[in-house]
């Protein structure tokens, strides 16, 4: 089995708040073992934390080898204060503060930089992304300070327009990269660069009520028609469920992901997932 490079230990694909809620006062092994048991029972020995700043991807990590798990984690995301991701995440105003970030990241033996560089999809409203992106100025610095201090970079990123720029300022990993248009993707392709389209953040949402699915089909369409044309280009792709996320469920969550991987890439899935896999080991 494939491993998940992109999953969120502190949360639990119910409810964000409560999720982080329990590991505010100390993270919670009687939580965090169960999971790893299940990752471990399901055949997936690999996983990559896309990060929160409570602690819990650390946490997992430190138990992982337990369990036969390798497990990378970033410790906390980080993005720019008053954009998404300060629920989960950490952060900063300047480029000292960012600076000070990184190295709080490598105190923690991070092992990477997860960074958000755009809102999310707006489930409600077909092509609205939340929250205004990064510019590829503000990237370009970011990114050069990650990589000078010896860490890849991992950027949440969504829109056609921000994930070129992600791609021109040296992203190592591009992840969901909703709405993308043709120039994005053989971007993608050229790029080097691994994407991880988190189908399953979209699909699970079908059908269950909360969003109309005439915004959520067209919009997993969409992703997958990318995901296919972004393979046949060459472009690296790799299996990540963004497992916590909503209605995304860790261990079945990975399983979800592969199916409609499956679904988009058809025959050629397990190489191209193989090789984007092996990518995103190397580099993080
Ligand atoms: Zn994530």
């Amino acid at each position: 089995m494939l491993g998940d490079c992109h999953i969120h230990m502190v949360l639990d694909g119910v409810y964000y708040k409560d999720a982080i809620a329990a590991h505010r006062a100390g993270t919670r092994d009687d939580i965090i073992i169960p999971r790893l048991e299940d990752y471990a029972r399901r055949g997936i020995t690999w996983l990559r934390d896309g990060g929160d700043a409570f602690g819990a991807g650390e946490r997992a990590r430190a138990l992982a080898p337990d369990y036969g798990i390798t497990y990378r984690t970033p410790a906390f995301n980080i993005c720019l204060k008053g954009r998404y991701g300060a629920f989960i995440g950490k952060t900063f105003e300047t480029l000292a503060d960012y600076r000070a970030l990184v190295a709080e990241v490598r105190a923690h033996r991070g092992d990477f930089i997860k960074l958000m560089v755009s809102g999310l999809m707006d489930f409600d409203r077909f092509g609205v992304i939340t929250s205004e992106p990064l510019t590829l100025k503000q990237m370009k610095e970011l990114f050069k300070i990650a990589h000078g201090e010896g860490f890849s970079v991992m950027a949440h990123a969504n829109g056609a327009d921000t994930v070129k720029h992600a791609l021109e300022a040296g992203v190592d990993s591009v992840e969901h990269g909703a709405y993308l248009d043709d120039e994005a993707v053989a971007m993608l392709a050229q790029s080097g660069a691994v994407w991880v389209p988190t189908l399953v953040t979209i699909g699970n949402l079908i059908g269950c009520g909360r969003f109309p699915d005439d915004v959520l089909k067209p919009l997993l369409a969409l992703q997958m028609k990318n995901v296919a044309a972004c393979a046949r280009l060459g472009g690296k792709i790799a299996l990540g469920s963004d497992a916590g996320a909503y209605r995304v469920y860790h261990g079945q969550g990975t399983l979800d992901e592969y199916a409609l991987l499956k679904r988009a890439l058809g025959d050629d899935a397990d190489r191209v997932l193989r090789e984007g896999e092996a990518c995103i080991r190397q580099r993080f």
